[in-house]
C-alpha cells in the first residue's frame, strides 16, 4: 500500500506516520527528515536546502523530487510506502505520477490530515524532537517523561530551527499557497481521504486506520 499524508505543518502527519509504520509495516519517506539529515551530515544538498528552510521556503523541487526517487528503489519500500511532506506542489505531484508510472506503481490513498491554523502555531513552536531517533514530542500535549530527554533512547531532545513563530507563519503561507492545490489533485484522481486532525492522537490515529482499512 502506498500513502501520502499531507496536511499543513504541524498537523501530526509525523506523529501519525511513526504508528502507521508498526500498524503497517511499511516505512515512512519524509523529505523533510531526509534534509535535516544531509544538512547535520553537511552535504552540499544540505547546505544547499538549509537556506531555504530558514526561511520557511520551499527546497527546489528537483532536490526533493531526486531524493524520493531514489528512496523508493530501496528493498524495504517493496511492500509500500508512507510519503510524509511529499509532494508539497503540483509540479512534484505530477512528477511523483510520471514516477510511479514508470515503475507501474500507484499511490492508493491520500490521507488528508486538517486542522486549523490557530492549533498550528502552538503545536509547532511547542514542538520538540529527539537528536538520536527522531522520536516527536510537545512540551504540553506530548511532553517527555524527563524534561528535554527522550523516554525512548534518552537522547536528547531539540527545537527545530524552523519552529519559531517567525518561520511557522511563512510556512503556513507556503501551505496555503503552494500545498492546498493538491487537494483538488488528489479529489479528481478519487484518492482523497480526509481526516479530522484535531484531538487524542489516538483517536485520530483510529480515524486514518478505518479510512485505510
Ligand atoms: P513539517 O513536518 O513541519 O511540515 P517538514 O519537515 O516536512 O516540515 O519540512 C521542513 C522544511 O523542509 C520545509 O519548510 C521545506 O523547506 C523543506 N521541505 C520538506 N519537504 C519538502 C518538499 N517536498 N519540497 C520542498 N521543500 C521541502
Ligand atoms: P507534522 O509532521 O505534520 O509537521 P508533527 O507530527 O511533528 O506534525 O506534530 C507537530 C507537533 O504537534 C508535535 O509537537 C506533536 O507532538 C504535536 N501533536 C501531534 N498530534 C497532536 C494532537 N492530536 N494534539 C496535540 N498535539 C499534537
Ligand atoms: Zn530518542
Amino acid at each position: 500500500m502506498n500513502i501520502i499524508l499531507l496536511g499543513p505543518p504541524g498537523a501530526g502527519k509525523g506523529t501519525q506516520a511513526k504508528r502507521l509504520i508498526d500498524a503497517y509495516g511499511i516505512p515512512q519517506i519524509s523529505t523533510g527528515d531526509m534534509l535535516r539529515a544531509a544538512l547535520k551530515e553537511g552535504t552540499p544538498l544540505g547546505l544547499e536546502a538549509k537556506k531555504y528552510m530558514d526561511q520557511g521556503a520551499l527546497v527546489p523541487d528537483s532536490v526533493v523530487i531526486g531524493l524520493v526517487k531514489e528512496r523508493i528503489l530501496k528493498n524495504d519500500c517493496a511492500k509500500g510506502y508512507m510519503l510524509d511532506g511529499f509532494p508539497r506542489n503540483v509540479s512534484q505531484a505530477e512528477a511523483l505520477d510520471k514516477m510511479l508510472g514508470d515503475l507501474s506503481q500507484k499511490i492508493d490513498h491520500v490521507v488528508c490530515v486538517e486542522v486549523p491554523n490557530e492549533e498550528l502555531i502552538g503545536r509547532l513552536t511547542g514542538r520538540r524532537t529527539c537528536r538520536s531517533c527522531g522520536a516527536g514530542y510537545h512540551v504540553m500535549f506530548d511532553p517527555p517523561k524527563k524534561e528535554g530527554v527522550c523516554d525512548k533512547c534518552n537522547g536528547e531532545l531539540y527545537q527545530r530551527d524552523d519552529d519559531n513563530v517567525a518561520t511557522v507563519t511563512s510556512r503556513l503561507r507556503v501551505y496555503d499557497e503552494q500545498t492546498k492545490p493538491l487537494i483538488a489533485y488528489y479529489e479528481k484522481q478519487g484518492k482523497l481521504r480526509r481526516i479530522d486532525g484535531v484531538g487524542d492522537m489516538a483517536d485520530i490515529f483510529a480515524r486514518i486506520k478505518a479510512v485505510l482499512g
